[in-house]
């Protein structure tokens, strides 16, 4: 029997099922899509707006006051220190593709030459501070205008930008590429050394270039590309799907697979079986039949109404169809409102968890023990507006992990030092003792302590 079940491809699946296969345990990933990850941008947010308007520049140092405002929000369960070592555990796991973070965000040029922040960058997407950009597309790629990239750029990062176009198509004759066509023809040598020159043609002296980001798909070629061009080449965002996503995406998978978990694509969970306490297996709809797959543990992390985990019927009712969990965040009159640009409350809508990212009743009781939910079905964000899903979920992911991984199937918090019992007397005596009869010239001198511990 499997240790564990996680259900969901996404970040938040991937990390749990990392986390928990390397400590040990039997792991099988069911998920019938890939997942956000190649949705999003290929970057990882942690929190980049306070309200409309308000950037946050440090996310971490907001934590405090948006907890106090938010006190339902993923982030005031989890707080600032386990969302910082979680994002810091992924930037470690991935270091030729995510920068690790400083505490600040990234600002991070858009498709349309917008800043947006975000928390960690891949290595060709941090801003060098130019004085000048040339903003550089191949015609073949759609959704990506280098003039307009450059106008906004100008005023959204106070940089003089001047958008030029290149006629180079990724495949011989080819009118309209993908960028994941572009992607894959760049990383041949060949093709980047006519890229590059292609590039030089156009091109004054400015100080840097911004292309679209479709420098590599399984290999980032920015650095040879930047080497060609003799300055530094900055990928801009393209609109989904993302070849950052896509090279994260396949990064984690491959390190689940390395770690030894069984990944099951393409297979949708419709139900479960139970004990009345306790989930025992999950039914999987696959190749026109159901199986079950009992399992000690479950990780339930299926996103949100993006990914169908969350479901609206022709009456308004809301429900998530596969455990049937209650959800918080229903009882809200303006679930949806007209204002296309207002935060929409209903994606705020999922479930509320323990410590341990269990659902809870609306009463406060543990739905299963041993059942845990991660991810976009947590209640309390608003991900996208808030740029907060990336943290939330690997966050959330590693919570869920590490409390199955205890030995109660519990998550408490690590023992402050002041909640240490303290040294008896006795110890000290014994030492002091010791002490008073050691050779100075052979004992050694106790380790220093930093007095700002
Ligand atoms: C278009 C778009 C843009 C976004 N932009 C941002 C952004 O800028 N910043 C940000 O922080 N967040 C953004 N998000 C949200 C972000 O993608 C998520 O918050 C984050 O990646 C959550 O990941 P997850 O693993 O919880 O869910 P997901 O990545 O959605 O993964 C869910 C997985 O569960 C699978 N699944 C669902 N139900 C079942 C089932 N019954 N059986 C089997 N498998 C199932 C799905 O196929 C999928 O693989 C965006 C999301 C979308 C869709």
């Amino acid at each position: 029997m499997t240790d564990t079940v996680v259900i969901g491809a996404g970040l938040a699946g991937l990390s749990a099922a990392i986390r928990l296969a390397e400590a040990g345990q039997k792991v099988t990933l069911l998920s019938f899509g890939l997942g956000g990850i190649q949705l999003g941008q290929g970057t990882i947010d942690v929190l980049g707006y306070r309200g409309a308007d308000t950037l946050v520049e440090r996310p971490f140092d907001e934590f405090a006051a948006w907890a106090t405002e938010h006190p339902d929000h993923p982030y005031s369960l989890l707080g600032a220190d386990v969302v910082r070592d979680s994002v810091d555990w992924l930037a470690a796991r991935l270091p030729d593709l995510l920068v690790p973070g400083d505490g600040r965000n990234h600002p991070l040029p858009t498709a349309v030459g917008a800043m947006r922040p975000t928390y960690l960058v891949q290595p060709s997407m941090v801003w060098p501070d130019p004085t000048s950009v040339a903003v550089v597309g191949p015609a073949q790629i759609k959704d990506f205008y280098p003039h307009l990239v450059a106008a906004n750029l100008a005023v959204t990062a106070q940089v003089e930008a001047t958008g030029y176009r290149i006629d180079l198509p990724a495949r011989a004759g080819e009118a309209e590429s993908s960028p994941v066509v572009y992607a894959k023809a760049l990383e041949d040598p060949d093709v980047l050394a006519r890229f590059a020159e292609a590039v030089l043609d156009q091109i004054g002296d400015e100080d840097a270039v911004v292309l679209p980001a479709i420098l590599g798909l399984h290999q980032c070629v920015q650095p040879q590309l930047a080497a060609l061009l003799k300055r530094p080449v900055v990928e801009a965002l393209l609109p989904p799907p993302s070849i950052p996503g896509m090279r994260i995406n396949e990064a984690l998978t491959a390190q689940a697979k390395a770690a030894g978990v069984r990944v099951i694509l393409g297979s949708k969970v419709t139900g479960f079986e139970s004990d009345g306490s306790r989930v025992t297996a999950v039914t999987l709809h696959q190749a026109g039949r159901d199986q079950s797959y009992p399992a000690s543990h479950v990780v339930f992390a299926p996103g949100g109404f993006e990914s169908a985990a969350l479901v609206m019927d022709s009456y308004g009712t809301i429900t998530e169809p596969v455990f049937d969990l209650p959800l918080a965040g229903l009882d809200r009159d303006d679930l949806i409102t007209g204002d296309y640009w207002a935060d929409q409350a209903i994606f705020a809508v999922g479930t509320r968890v323990d410590q341990s990212c269990r659902p809870l009743t609306g009463d406060g009781e543990v739905v299963y023990e041993n059942l845990h939910t991660v991810g976009g079905l947590l209640a309390g964000a608003i991900r996208w507006t808030e740029k907060s899903g990336d943290g939330i979920a690997v966050a959330s992911a590693l919570r869920a992990a590490d409390a199955i991984l205890s030995p109660t199937g519990t998550w408490s918090p690590p023992a402050s030092p002041t909640d240490q019992p303290p040294a008896p007397e006795v110890v000290q005596t014994l030492q002091e003792d010791a002490e008073d009869d050691a050779d100075p010239a052979t004992t050694p001198s106790p380790p220093e302590e930093d007095e700002n511990v």
